[in-house]
């Protein structure tokens, strides 16, 4: 049985798990003290969003959206490698309390979840959703009632996941929003594998990039990510362009992200992203201000099992060294979850090597008297 529109909409906050929502935070945008334009708004009072727009929609028609270029004529319903129609397909779309600090403020980061993907991990974590496209295909038109709902609960930016495959449906969608009082930062949450070319389309119309570098090792990419051999390269072009367009991560003062870079590296077992030349290369780079999570939240997920070498989780040696390069390396904004989560662990094996000092010693002892 077909679904209205204001079911789907009651339905993907559900399936998102929304945490709704407080009369304060209905009226927190409102309540912004500080006055910030968005890239997207300054972009149509030069009148070049349009133009965007119509650039975007043309590569529909032979799609090369992403490094794949497949070539597929979407607006024919046609489909690629990522399985996407010329609709976006989505999954859920709520506030989000779980992502970096910057952007969940106090009322969190207005997510939607784009389903399929251009990329395919081995180990994806929301693979019914990328890999399956579990999902609903909507219009253009209500993905942009879905960022002023996300505004309107007080969701400090739009954060678009999984976006490359959807890029001229977003653009449309900021614009038709922007017209109905859109003013929050867009956030770019991609994997990474994007082309520069497209990226230019974005230019000024995304304030935040959040980038993942998963790979600095084409064979690795290869292997788990569906033979993007050429992803290390790729994906270090594409950052640098996002550093071009939006430069170091600012904030207002409270601390809430309104438009930078923030690069998310996810450390695998075994070595298997490359952690030591990915924080290397960042701080050759660019800034070594540069704004960096390194996760830990690497888990067995879809079909990783079947590859021994990320068929476990990682260890507290490898998050510890992973962290430990980077300090090596002069980054010097890393993400404060993770800096936290590193002193915690080191305070814990400190206090456990201490209480072995001290067994050790008691058992010496009473061996002596024995
Ligand atoms: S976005 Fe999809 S269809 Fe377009 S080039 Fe990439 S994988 Fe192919």
């Amino acid at each position: 049985m077909a679904i209205g529109r204001r079911d789907f909409l009651k339905k993907s906050i559900i399936l998102g798990g929304a945490l709704l929502s407080s009369p304060s935070s209905l009226f927190a945008f409102a309540k912004r003290t500080e006055t910030w334009v968005p890239g997207y708004q300054i972009l149509e009072q030069k009148g070049v969003l349009g133009q965007r727009i119509e650039q975007a929609y043309e590569i529909f028609k032979e799609c090369e959206l992403c490094p794949r270029q497949c070539g597929a004529n979407r607006l024919e319903g046609d489909r690629g490698f990522c399985e996407a129609p010329a609709r976006p397909v989505i999954f859920s779309f709520h506030p989000h309390f779980g992502e970096e600090i910057p952007l969940v403020g106090e009322h969190g980061s207005g997510t939607i979840f784009f389903s399929n993907c251009n990329l395919r991990c081995v180990f994806c974590q929301n693979w019914p959703i990328s890999i399956m496209g579990k999902g609903r295909e909507v219009t253009d038109e209500d993905l942009a009632d879905m960022m002023i709902y996300l505004q309107e609960i007080g969701c400090h930016n739009i954060n678009l996941v999984t976006p490359t495959h959807v890029m001229p449906n977003i653009l449309r969608a900021t614009r038709k929003a922007l017209k109905k009082g859109l003013r929050i930062p867009l956030v770019y949450n991609t994997s990474g594998y994007e082309r520069v070319e497209i990226l230019k389309i974005l230019d000024g119309v995304v304030d935040i990039y959040l980038p993942d570098m998963k790979y600095m090792d084409g064979d690795q990419a290869d292997k788990y990510s569906s033979e993007a051999f050429d992803y290390p390269e790729v994906t270090k072009k594409a950052v640098i362009e996002m550093n071009r367009q939006v430069g170091v991560l600012q904030t207002d003062r409270r601390g809430i992200a309104l438009r930078g870079l923030m690069i998310r590296h996810l450390v695998m077992p075994n070595r298997v992203a490359g952690t030591d030349k990915f924080v290397k290369w960042v701080a050759d780079n660019l800034p070594r201000n540069t704004y960096v999570n390194i996760m830990e939240q690497y888990r067995v997920e879809y079909r990783a099992y079947e590859y021994p070498e990320i068929a476990r989780g990682i260890t507290v040696e490898e998050f510890l060294e992973a962290m430990d390069w980077a300090e090596a390396y002069g980054l010097t904004n890393l993400d404060a979850r993770s800096l936290a989560a590193r002193k915690f662990l080191k305070e814990l094996i400190e206090k456990e090597h201490f209480s072995r000092l001290k067994s050790d010693s008691e058992n010496s002892v009473m061996d002596e008297r024995g």
